[in-house]
């Protein structure tokens, strides 16, 4: 999985894809990849067809 952090408050969550829909600001759209968390396992692709 990676870690997203929206670019209007900070918030981070970890998921598959990209989050549509900050929890926390609620701004729509703001999310940037911050990191993978997972660098060993590559191969654990969104099962929803979204690209990262
Ligand atoms: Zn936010």
């Amino acid at each position: 999985m990676a870690i997203w952090q929206c670019t209007e408050c900070g918030y981070e969550k970890e998921a598959r894809c990209k989050p549509r829909k900050c929890p926390q600001c609620e701004a729509k759209g703001t999310f940037s990849k911050s990191e993978d968390s997972s660098s060993a396992n590559k191969s654990d692709k969104c099962d929803t067809g979204c690209e990262q």
